[in-house]
């Protein structure tokens, strides 16, 4: 009897695993890809490729600066689970990278901006050393890192590999409308108001791409701060041009804006704030600013009522 009822558990154990493996093997025959993705553009672009094949976690929310961003705990645990990490690079994520560095040895960490062709990729000295990071406002530029990453998910999910390939066409295409009606707009704004005033040197790729000037008080980064010099000679640059609006950033604070507008009624010209633009992290999620694709639409809308 005792033998028998051995026997038995036996045959509950050896059915319950059987279970296990069948649940097991329908999942792998659709992959969950688990990526983490910095910024809330790369996470858009993630979500669009891998649609309902990926888990995609942002660590970046709206509102948040990615040059000043420290890894929490919880981010760790985060990337630490993740099949595949997802950055921009050419230090956007300046206080991130070590940690990235370290993860890189353990698993796929990539890089979008490494997908772009170098010739485009904006210098900021004579040496070459420093790049501008804010690759994803050159709408086409983007386009490249987002074809990169699609790559990269095909590679790690080959079951899967059509079904990306179709979704990345799809947004590809839904890109390249974009870039075309972002180019009419800023056509729409007569030449010489064609001049971008912002709290930081996000735009530049933007400016190349759509034919505006682009000034920011802050740099590349907004580690460096802004000096009085800076003022100066942005509030006679407005006051010569007689600039209708500057604009200020959601992940960057507007003390800096606010400091040239003041110096700008000083001498006599009144310049407006002409909104807020979106610039290194996209809306609130659930609205429209809050995909990267209404996000571009959002600060051309913005730009063009104020300059116009
Ligand atoms: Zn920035």
């Amino acid at each position: 009897m005792k033998k028998l009822r051995g026997k038995l558990s036996w045959l509950i154990v050896l059915t319950f695993l059987c279970n296990a493996c069948t649940t097991s093997n329908k999942t792998d025959s659709k992959l969950r890809i688990v990526t983490v993705s910095t910024t809330g553009m790369i996470a858009d672009a993630i979500a669009n490729i891998a649609g309902e094949h990926a888990q995609v976690t942002a660590l970046m929310g709206a509102g948040v600066d990615p040059h000043l961003y420290k890894v929490t705990q919880g981010d760790l645990e985060k990337l630490q689970n993740a099949d595949i990490i997802f950055y921009n690079g050419l230090h956007l994520e300046g206080k991130m990278s070590e940690v990235l560095e370290k993860l890189s040895a353990k698993k796929k960490v990539i890089a979008v901006s490494d997908g772009i062709n170098k010739a485009k990729i904006r210098l900021l000295d004579a040496k070459g050393n420093t790049y501008d990071p804010h690759i994803w406002f050159n709408v086409a530029i983007w386009k490249e890192a987002v074809l990169y990453a699609s790559l990269q998910i095909q590679k790690a999910d080959s079951l899967n590999t059509e079904m990306y390939k179709a979704n990345t066409l799809k947004f590809a295409n839904d890109l390249d409308s974009l870039d075309a009606w972002v180019m009419s707009e800023i056509n729409s704004i007569p030449q010489q108001s064609r001049l971008l005033i912002t709290a930081h040197d996000a735009f530049g790729y933007f400016g190349e791409a759509y034919g505006m000037e682009v000034k920011g008080l802050q740099g590349i980064s907004t580690v460096s701060d802004y000096g009085l010099n800076d003022v100066t000679s942005l509030v006679n640059l407005i006051t010569t041009k007689k600039i209708k609006a500057i604009f200020i950033e959601t992940s960057v604070s507007d003390k800096s804006i606010k400091a040239v507008v003041e110096g700008c009624k000083a001498k006599g010209h009144e310049v407006k704030i002409g909104g807020t633009l979106y610039s290194d992290a996209m809306g609130q999620p659930g609205t429209p600013e809050g995909t990267y694709i209404g996000m571009v639409k959002a600060n051309v809308n913005t730009m063009v009522k104020a300059l116009k």
